[in-house]
């Protein structure tokens, strides 16, 4: 049984960001006769949140969520695709509940933001107007910061940090490829959507090399010099994947990756040496989703927020949460993202209906698998400073811990997705 199943997840979360039913005075007297209008851009893990929470609370609202996508592919849990633990549909989720509950669920892309008029457009034409915009955009790529890399070569080199198609693209070539090749993953520098995410991705490759491509090797080439959960996963490494996994710091490759050759399968770090790669996994620098942006929410790649409300600094009315905002020590994940939501809830349902606002309140929670029933974890409770998400404490695996604790760690982190995916996308 797992330590922390659905119901025990609903708790933690409402608690975290809790919505009080008590009334106080309206922030806008237009919203006094219930018409306000809500338009959330991006379904993923803290946009839907938002979606869901606010109409499941404030039905008479006007609640429009705007996704690109029909269906949503977890980042998380994919490298547990990768490593063979997980199916491509169990991590893949539609937006039905959601529908259930009352969203007007709009299959379509955002491509710009009048905050002046208060509008939002669409790629198929349609303009929509709001009282208040919550932009959940997650991350682009930077595809020019790594020579030679673009969209077109990431379907040769995938990076796989926007899950879907990229990353059954990397799953289908970890499957294809021959046994003693060399698997290239370039690690991104600080901040990135996941801190542990790369180095969870080494353990699984790691683990079905291991199982399936046995001569085969794992180079990681990292621009940083030390990276989350790091003793965790070096002990797990040189315990299960020895001969498999070499991480190579910044010092060994001139700072990592430098450049990519498509043609010639060839990846060039700093110092200029040329590895051949049977299957290159390049995840370059990240930044906030390009209509964040278009919104003028950005400075520089992300987005400054005040934390109490996670409202953009730069533009009236608008929310930012998830990778695309700047929470400082808070980490981009999906835990984050959902639970950065719960306050954004709280702060759109005092204005638009008047409820009661509480303190922000934020967890985080990362877990890893590095190989069958071991689970590591890392999190931290959080609250809003005046200037930046503040740590109130924290927590992290210990290296040596004995295998039925990691087993359990590890149901925890299947009961957390469980628990979040129903959380985020309503379902029953
Ligand atoms: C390999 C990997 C492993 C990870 N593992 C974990 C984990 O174990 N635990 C964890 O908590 N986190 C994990 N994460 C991080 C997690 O996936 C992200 O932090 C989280 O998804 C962020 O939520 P978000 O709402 O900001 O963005 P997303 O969940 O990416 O959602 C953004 C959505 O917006 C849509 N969108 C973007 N622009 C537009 C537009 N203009 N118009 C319409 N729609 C748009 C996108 O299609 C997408 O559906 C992992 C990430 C990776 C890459």
């Amino acid at each position: 049984m797992s330590d922390l199943n659905r119901r025990d997840f609903t708790k933690i979360m409402g608690a975290a960001g809790t919505v009080a039913a008590g009334a106080s005075l309206f922030a806008n007297v237009a919203y006094a006769q219930g018409k306000g209008k809500l338009v959330v851009v991006g379904g993923g893990a803290g946009g839907a949140t938002v979606a869901h929470h606010v109409k499941k609370q404030a039905p008479n609202l006007d609640v429009t969520l705007v996704e690109g996508q029909k269906t949503y592919t977890s980042c998380f849990f994919s490298n547990l695709y990768l490593g063979g633990y997980r199916s491509f549909e169990s991590i893949t989720h539609d937006y039905e509940g959601l529908r259930k509950v009352g969203v007007n669920v709009v299959n379509d892309w955002a491509t710009d933001v009048d905050a002046q008029k208060k509008t939002v457009t669409l790629k198929g034409g349609q303009t929509l107007s709001y009282d208040k915009l919550v932009l959940s955009p997650g991350i682009d790529i930077k595809y020019d910061s790594i020579e030679g890399y673009s969209p077109e070569v990431a379907k040769i080199m995938p990076h796989a940090w926007k899950a879907g198609v990229q990353t059954a693209i990397l799953r289908r070539q970890l499957l294809d490829m021959p046994d003693g090749g060399v698997v290239v993953l370039a690690a991104p520098p600080n901040p990135f959507r996941c801190p542990p995410g790369p180095y969870e991705r080494v353990s699984m490759i790691a683990h079905h090399l291991k199982h399936y491509k046995p001569r085969s090797k794992l180079l990681v080439l990292d621009p940083k010099p030390k990276f989350s959960k790091m003793a965790l996963f070096q002990e797990g490494w040189q315990e299960h994947y020895a001969n498999i996994v070499e991480w190579l710091p910044p010092e060994m490759t001139g700072g990592g990756v430098k450049q990519v050759v498509a043609n010639t399968m060839e990846v060039v770090s700093g110092d200029g040496e040329r590895i051949k790669a049977a299957v290159a996994n390049i995840v370059p620098p990240q930044r906030a989703g390009e209509i964040a942006h278009k919104a003028g929410c950005a400075k520089g790649d992300w987005c400054p927020i005040v934390p109490e409300t996670f409202e953009s600094r730069l533009v009236k009315h608008v929310h930012v949460l998830g990778d695309a905002s700047i929470a400082k020590k808070m980490p981009k994940s999906a835990f984050s993202a959902n639970s950065q939501a719960k306050v954004v809830v709280n702060a759109v349902l005092a204005e638009m209906t008047g409820k009661k606002k509480f303190p922000a309140r934020f967890r985080n929670t990362c877990w890893s698998l590095i190989s069958t029933n071991n689970g590591v974890k890392v999190g931290a409770s959080y609250k809003a400073g005046a200037e930046s998400v503040e740590v109130t404490s924290q927590f992290i695996s210990k290296t040596g811990e004995d295998a039925d604790l990691r087993q359990r760690t590890y149901e925890e982190s299947i009961g957390w997705y469980s628990g979040i995916t129903a959380d985020i996308f309503a379902k029953a």
